[in-house]
C-alpha cells in the first residue's frame, strides 16, 4: 500500500506543483484561471485525502498500525478543532467544542485526531442548521470523544451499515470510508463506538477509548504541572 500510495501521490504532488507555479505567473498572466485551477487544486487534495484514507483503512485491517503512547496536550488538538469551527461557522452552524480532564494525557496521536476528525466532519458535512457540540473528555481509566449534531440524522435501519466502507452517496465531500476507519481504529484500541440518532433530529456519535499505559516521562512531567 505504501509503494501504490507513493506512486499515486508523486504525479499529483507534480501536477499541484506546476499548478502553483502557473499561478505564480511564471508562466504568464493567467488570473482569468483562477476558478478553474482552484477547482483542480480542491479535487487534487480530495484525491491525496483519499489516498490516505484507504491507506489508513488497509492499514488498520490488517492490523499493521503500531499504536503509540505518547504524551497529548489539549493544546495539540487545538488547530484542527478551529478548522471545523470554522467550516461549521461558513455553514452558519453553531460550534462547541469542551475539553474536560487532565492535559497532558497518554493517547495514539494520529490515531485520535483521525477519530476526531472524521466525526466533526460528518457532523458538519450532514448539519445545515442549528449546533454541532463536541468534547474530548480524559477520565482516570478513559478518553471520551463525543460529537453531536442537529443534522439530517441516520434512520435506525441503517445504523449498522454506516460503518461499512463506501456506505452512502458518493458526491465530492464523501469517500464513504469515514466512520470505516474510525471503526477499525476504535477496535484496535480496544474501545466501542455508540450511535444515536433520529431523522431531521440529529445524531450522537460517542467513542470510549481506553487510556494506553503511561509514556515514561508522563510521570515526571506531570509533577512540573
Ligand atoms: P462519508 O461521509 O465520506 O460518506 P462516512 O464513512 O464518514 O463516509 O459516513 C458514512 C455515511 O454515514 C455517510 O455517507 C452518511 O450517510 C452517514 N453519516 C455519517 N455521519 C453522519 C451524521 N453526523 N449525520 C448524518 N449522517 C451521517
Amino acid at each position: 500500500m505504501r509503494a501504490i500510495s507513493h506512486e499515486l501521490k508523486t504525479p499529483l504532488n507534480v501536477i499541484y506543483g506546476n499548478l502553483q507555479l502557473m499561478e505564480s505567473g511564471l508562466y504568464g498572466d493567467i488570473s482569468s484561471l483562477e476558478e478553474p485551477v482552484n477547482e483542480i487544486k480542491k479535487e487534487i487534495l480530495r484525491i491525496r485525502e483519499l489516498i490516505d484514507n484507504l491507506i489508513d483503512l488497509s492499514r488498520a485491517e490488517t492490523g499493521r498500525v503500531s499504536i503509540k503512547s505518547e504524551l497529548v496536550y489539549f493544546e495539540n488538538l487545538y488547530l484542527i478543532i478551529e478548522s471545523y469551527r470554522n467550516l461549521a461557522k461558513e455553514k452558519g452552524l453553531e460550534f462547541n467544542f469542551d475539553f474536560i480532564g487532565n492535559s497532558p494525557f497518554s493517547s495514539d496521536y494520529n490515531i485520535l485526531i483521525t477519530i476526531i476528525s472524521n466525526l466533526l466532519s460528518n457532523a458538519v458535512k450532514y448539519t445545515e442548521k442549528g449546533e454541532i457540540k463536541g468534547k474530548i473528555e480524559v477520565m482516570e481509566d478513559k478518553i471520551i470523544i463525543e460529537v453531536k449534531d442537529t443534522g439530517k440524522g441516520i434512520p435506525l435501519e441503517n445504523i449498522p451499515l454506516i460503518f461499512e466502507p463506501f456506505y452512502g452517496e458518493r458526491t465530492s465531500e464523501s469517500s464513504g470510508l469515514g466512520l470505516a476507519i474510525v471503526k477499525k481504529f476504535v477496535e484496535l484500541l480496544k474501545g466501542s463506538i455508540f450511535v444515536e440518532s433520529e431523522v431531521n433530529k440529529g445524531s450522537i456519535f460517542r467513542v470510549e477509548i481506553p487510556r494506553l499505559i503511561r509514556p515514561k516521562s508522563f510521570e515526571k512531567k506531570e509533577h512540573n504541572y
